[in-house]
């Protein structure tokens, strides 16, 4: 074989054509790995099991009918058409052979096999419900796009049912956000904005400012990796905007009508809400797993892959592990963690393939982080400065349509910010029938039939 062995390990191949990177997930960490390697003399296959590139970190905004998901969302194919040296495959990861170097692939049903010199898996993490999967149909988590649909369904549908003013009006009009990190400070906040400035004269049977917005964790602090002036602050908004903030309870159960609780003191108690969203935890993908298994890599608590300070696998040094599927010296699941950690695998390939020996270590630079509690007011930290109110909005405004891929996605955004923050309107508050039908039964199922008042 016509092939030299790098001192990591790798095998290079001469003159058996160019290296094939195959680059598992085209999420920020991903597609961040497959544009650092567009001048790279490589061919990047990147294989996803959705066709697009989605921007989470507004998903709450699409569940809340700011955004539509064209907006948060660009499909890799346009995103990556430019780069000759890059092709993608749509398809559902469902085995990693580390001994053939091969990656086992379903697509509508059908079988395949993708081999690769070089790996990156940058699957993500999903939502967990540890466990308690029997919350999954009451509680919606927020972590792809169907996810807010449905949930920007729930929403709506609650609304339109206190209209009708049916028995259980208060449970209609009781939206309980479960977990109070980011992404639950955030939908807490829309939802209460949404019913008490945006909504406010579009029904007639009810005062849409009457919704009870509860935001529950079981820490006793919102937003608990923030610095501790920024928690007190954005509780402050929060409670402000008429969130109700319950912290130091335990969820005990979530069903069609309500949640049960228990508080430090072990008192128990029960909040009648139709609408839940679970903003409560992730586990890794199970892909981890299928690496850990085979490569013998440990994984941590969350199913995440404790891997060399390179990224790599140990004992497998072509094979990356990035983003939230990363176990990497406590690096949280962020954007930029999966930005940062994709790119640096990406230079690592393209080293080898340079003949550079050493492997770099992976260095995270933390540009800060950004929580939008609603119009005009943010909390969080740039570099070392930590910002508030309008001016961390204005920051928060800046820091995400720089992110947000593609031009075309940014200039629809803006539209519609300007609609949500100047006016009133939501550009895109639609319960569409797919997702009603998906709702589970006893929702759409007529009970006792009761005349509207
Ligand atoms: C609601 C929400 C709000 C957030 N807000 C922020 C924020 O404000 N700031 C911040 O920094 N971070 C935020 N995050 C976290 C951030 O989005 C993640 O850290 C980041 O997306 C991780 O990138 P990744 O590439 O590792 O995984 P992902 O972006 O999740 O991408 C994983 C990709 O892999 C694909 N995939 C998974 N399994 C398979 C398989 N078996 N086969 C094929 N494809 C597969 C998925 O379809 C997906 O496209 C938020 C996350 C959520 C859910």
């Amino acid at each position: 074989m016509n092939a030299r062995k790098h001192s990591t390990g790798l095998w290079l191949e001469k003159g058996s054509g160019p290296h094939r990177v195959v680059i598992v997930g085209s999420g920020f960490g991903g597609l961040f790995a497959a544009r650092a390697l567009r001048r790279a003399a490589v061919e990047v296959t990147v294989i996803d099991r959705t066709n697009h590139h989605l921007f989470q970190p507004l998903l709450y905004q699409l569940a809340t009918g700011v955004l539509s998901e064209g907006d948060i969302a660009a499909p890799t194919r346009d995103v990556l058409h430019r780069q000759a040296n890059a092709r993608v495959l749509l398809g559902e990861v469902v085995h990693i052979d580390l001994g053939t170097r091969e990656i086992v692939l379903d697509t509508l049903g059908e079988r395949s096999r993708v081999p690769y010199d070089s790996l990156i898996v940058a699957s993500g993490a999903r939502q967990s419900y540890p466990g308690h999967d029997e919350f999954a149909p009451h509680a919606l988590g927020l972590k792809t796009i169907d996810d807010a649909l449905k949930l920007r369904d729930r929403i709506f549908s609650a609304l339109e049912m206190a209209e009708l003013g049916l028995e259980r009006k208060n449970a209609w009009l009781t939206f309980a956000v479960v977990g109070a990190g980011p992404t639950g400070v955030e939908i807490a906040g829309q939802i209460a904005e949404l019913a008490r400035r945006t909504l406010k004269r579009n029904y007639r049977n009810f005062d849409p400012s009457r919704a009870r917005v509860v935001l529950l964790d079981s820490r006793d602090t919102v937003l608990p990796t923030f610095p501790e002036p920024l928690q007190r602050r954005a509780q402050r908004d929060l409670e402000h905007l008429g969130v109700e903030v319950w912290l130091g309870r335990r969820v005990t159960g979530v069903d069609l009508d309500g949640v049960d609780l228990e508080g430090p003191d072990g008192a128990v108690g029960r909040i009648d809400a139709h609408t839940k969203v679970w903003a409560a935890g992730v586990e890794a993908s199970p892909l981890g797993a299928i690496l850990a298994e085979q490569s013998g890599a440990r994984l941590d608590r969350e199913g995440r892959v404790k891997v060399m300070p390179d990224c790599t696998l140990p004992a497998c040094p072509e094979v990356f592990v990035v983003g939230d599927l990363m176990a990497l010296k406590k690096l949280p699941g962020l954007a930029d963690v999966a930005m940062q950690s994709g790119a640096h695998a990406a230079r690592q390939i393209e080293r080898r393939v340079q003949g550079h020996d050493e492997p770099e270590p992976f260095v995270y630079r933390d540009p800060g982080q950004m929580a939008a509690i609603a119009r005009f007011r943010a909390v969080g930290w740039v570099g070392r400065v930590c910002v508030t109110g309008l001016p961390g909005w204005l920051i928060w405004l800046v820091v995400y349509l720089t992110f947000l891929t593609g031009f075309k996605n940014r200039l629809a955004v803006i539209v519609s910010w300007g609609f949500a923050v100047l006016g009133r309107g939501r550009r895109q508050p639609v319960i569409t029938e797919q997702h009603v039908l998906a709702r589970p039964r006893t929702l759409t199922a007529p009970q006792d039939a009761t005349t509207a008042r």
